[in-house]
């Protein structure tokens, strides 16, 4: 018996790649694969002293599916706030009805997720 405790334990040091399951509530979780008890992402060890592994889901995350945020910087007027498209160097003029307006390339001018740095 003690001896399978030992075995155990030896192998719980070992890598073990994550696994993704579905709550209820259909949300994607990772767990434990040793112990099956939901771990928060990047965890290097369960409380059941399961050394993990996020290998394949990194790679998952990378792939195709999978979404990734993009940077870019550039420069913008002085007196330029979030959200004002008027003086934003990406917007571009529109048509909305007979009007001109500024439009967004992201499609993002409600939210505008300009920061400024
Ligand atoms: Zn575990």
């Amino acid at each position: 018996m003690q001896n399978n405790d030992l075995r155990a334990e030896l192998i719980r040091q070992f890598p073990a790649e994550v696994v993704e399951m579905r709550d209820r509530q259909n949300e994607a979780y990772y767990a434990c694969p040793t112990c099956a008890r939901a771990v928060s992402l990047g965890m290097d060890k369960c409380v059941c002293s399961q050394v993990l592994s996020w290998k394949n889901i990194q790679q998952m995350e990378a792939s195709e599916g999978g979404r990734r945020k993009a940077k870019l910087e550039f420069e913008v007027a002085s007196d330029f706030t979030s959200g004002n498209c008027r003086k934003c160097p990406i917007s571009y003029i529109g048509k909305s009805g007979t009007d001109n307006v500024y439009e967004c390339p992201l499609k993002l001018r409600a939210s505008c997720p300009i920061k400024l740095c």
